[in-house]
C-alpha cells in the first residue's frame, strides 16, 4: 500500500432521492477508506441551485445513515465554495491556461445554429474570442460579462484507470471549455477538480458515465498544478434486462428498499456484488467481511445487473445469519404494524417472541414473509392457505380421523414439552401404522394454515397447550364440514 493517507469522497448532487447507482458509489469509497485505513469524506454538489433542495440533501444522509455509511469529516457542500472555484478559475487566467470569453449568447446561439444547417457538431473555435488586448481590456473595463474558458493544449490525455487500465483521449476532441460562466457559477468540471483538490482527495471512485469528463478533470489538475488523484470508474447499473437501471424495473432509491423490508445489511451486501467480486464464489458478507475482503484490484468493468430476486434471496441469508439482536429492531416495529402485537407486549413476552423469531427468520426471506409466518402465533383466528389444504388434507375424512386422534393423545399429556409430545405422536404413528409425517403434515395445516413453518414440536410448544388443542379441534369440526 502507498504511504499516502487515502481520502476518498462521495459528491452526490442532491437533485432527488439516494439511488441504488449513488449508494453503490459510495459504499465502495466508503469499503476502501475502511479497507485501507483512509478518511471518508461526503460532499454534497449543490451548485445547481434550482435543481437542489434539502429534502433531497436529507434523503442522501438518511440512506448513508441506514447503510452505515458514516463519513469521517464536516460535510463539504459544494456550494458554499464558489470564492474559491472563482479564485481558481481566474488563477488560470492569470497563468494563461483559461482566457476571458465575452462571446454573447447571441453570437454563440447562432453560431450553433450554423453549425447544426451544416450538419457538423458545434465545435468552439478558440479565435472566435480572440480579439486585440486593448479591446479585451475595454471590455473589461466596461464590466461586460464573460465566461472563463479553459485553453485545451495539443496532445493527448491519459491516465491508468483502477477499473479500465490505460484510457487516452486526443486533445483535439476537447473543445475549450468553459470553466466560470458569465454569471461566475462554476461549471461541474471545474467546481470538482477544484474541491477535490481543497479536501485532498487522493483517488475519485465514480460512475463510469464520468470517463468522458476525466481528460478535462487532468487537463484542470496539470494547469492547477496540483498532483493528479488516481481514478476508478465503476461499472453500469443495468436492470436484469440488459438496459440501464430506471424506474422502469421497480424501486431505484435506497429509501424504498428500506420500507420494503430490506435489511441494511443486506443491502450494502447485495450492493457491494454490483461491481465487485471477492472471488471463489463468496456472496453472502456481513459488514465485516465485506471491508476485509474488498479489494480494488477485483473492480469489476462490465455492467452490473439489478436482480430484485437476487436482493430478495441476499436479505433472506442475511435474515438467517445477523445476530438475533441486530434483526429484532427491524422486524418487530413491522410486528407492531401489522397489528399483531404491542411493544409491551414484546416486552412482556421477551424470551417467547425470542425463540418465535429466531425460529421463523430461517424460513423468511423478507420482513413480511416473517411477519406473516408469525401471524398464526400472534392471533387467536387463523386462515387457511388453499394450496397448503389441497395438498395435505386431500383426503378429508382420514386426516379428520387422524388429527382427532392426535389431539386425543396430546391432551392428556402432564407436560407440554416437545419430547412427551414427540413420543405421543410417533406412537399413535405407529398405533395407526402411518409414517409421522402423514400426521405432522396435516397437523402443521391445522396449527398455522400454512404449509410451512418451524418444527412440528416446536410449534405446539410456542402456541401452547390450550390453542395447540383449539386449533386441532377447529380442523377437525373443520374437516367434518361438507366442502
Ligand atoms: N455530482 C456528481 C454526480 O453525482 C459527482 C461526480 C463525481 O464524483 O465527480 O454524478
Amino acid at each position: 500500500m502507498s504511504a499516502i493517507h487515502p481520502r476518498l469522497r462521495f459528491a452526490p448532487s442532491p437533485t432527488g432521492y439516494l439511488h441504488v447507482g449513488g449508494a453503490r458509489t459510495a459504499l465502495f469509497n466508503w469499503l476502501y477508506c475502511r479497507k485501507h485505513g483512509g478518511t471518508f469524506l461526503l460532499r454534497i454538489e449543490d451548485t445547481d441551485k434550482a435543481r437542489s433542495t434539502d429534502e433531497s440533501t436529507r434523503a442522501i444522509f438518511e440512506g448513508l445513515h441506514w447503510l452505515g455509511l458514516d463519513w469521517d469529516e464536516e460535510v463539504v457542500y459544494q456550494g458554499a465554495q464558489v470564492e474559491r472555484h472563482q479564485r481558481d478559475a481566474h488563477a488560470l487566467v492569470a497563468s494563461g491556461h483559461a482566457y476571458r470569453d465575452f462571446t454573447t449568447a447571441e453570437t454563440l446561439e447562432r453560431l450553433r445554429a450554423e453549425a447544426t444547417a451544416r450538419k457538423e457538431p458545434f465545435k468552439f473555435d478558440r479565435r472566435i474570442a480572440e480579439y486585440p488586448q486593448a479591446e479585451l481590456d475595454a471590455r473589461l473595463a466596461a464590466g461586460e460579462p464573460y465566461a472563463i474558458r479553459f485553453r485545451v493544449p495539443e496532445g493527448s490525455t491519459a491516465w491508468d484507470d483502477l477499473v479500465h487500465e490505460r484510457i487516452e483521449f486526443p486533445n483535439k476532441d476537447i473543445d475549450d471549455f468553459v470553466i466560470l460562466r458569465s454569471d461566475g457559477t462554476p461549471v461541474y468540471n471545474h467546481a470538482v477538480v477544484s474541491d477535490d483538490i481543497a479536501m485532498g482527495i487522493t483517488l475519485v471512485m465514480r460512475g463510469d458515465d464520468h470517463i468522458s469528463n476525466t481528460p478535462k478533470q487532468i487537463l484542470l489538475y496539470q494547469a492547477l498544478g496540483a498532483a493528479l488523484p488516481q481514478f476508478a470508474h465503476l461499472p453500469m447499473i443495468h436492470g436484469t434486462d440488459g438496459k440501464k437501471l430506471s424506474k422502469r424495473h421497480g424501486a431505484t432509491a435506497v429509501g424504498d428498499y428500506q420500507h420494503l423490508g430490506i435489511l441494511p445489511s443486506a443491502m450494502a451486501n447485495f450492493l457491494a456484488l454490483l461491481g465487485w467480486s471477492p472471488g471463489q464464489d463468496i456472496e453472502v458478507m456481513m459488514r465485516d467481511e465485506m471491508i476485509a475482503r474488498f479489494d480494488e484490484h477485483k473492480l469489476l468493468k462490465k455492467a452490473a445487473v439489478f436482480d430484485p430476486k437476487k436482493l430478495e434471496w441476499m436479505n433472506g441469508q442475511h435474515l438467517s445469519k445477523l445476530p438475533l439482536d441486530d434483526v429484532l429492531p427491524r422486524v418487530v416495529p413491522a410486528l407492531v404494524a401489522a397489528g399483531l402485537t404491542t411493544d409491551a407486549d414484546v416486552a412482556a413476552r421477551a424470551p417467547w417472541f425470542r425463540t418465535l423469531l429466531d425460529l421463523l427468520r430461517v424460513r423468511a426471506r423478507t420482513i413480511d414473509d416473517l411477519v406473516r409466518q408469525a401471524t398464526p402465533f400472534l392471533r387467536d383466528a387463523i386462515e387457511y392457505d388453499a394450496d397448503a389444504v389441497a395438498k395435505q388434507w386431500a383426503d378429508r375424512p382420514a386426516t379428520r380421523d387422524l388429527l382427532d386422534a392426535a389431539a386425543g393423545v396430546l391432551a392428556p399429556l402432564p407436560e407440554w414439552t416437545p419430547a412427551a409430545m414427540e413420543g405421543a405422536t410417533r406412537t399413535l404413528a405407529e398405533v395407526r401404522g402411518v409414517s409421522a409425517g402423514k400426521i405432522f403434515q396435516p397437523m402443521r395445516v391445522a396449527l398455522t394454515g400454512l404449509g410451512v413453518s418451524p418444527g412440528i414440536f416446536e410449534v405446539l410448544e410456542l402456541l401452547g397447550k390450550e390453542r395447540a388443542l383449539a386449533r386441532l379441534h377447529a380442523a377437525v369440526r373443520r374437516l367434518g364440514e361438507p366442502v
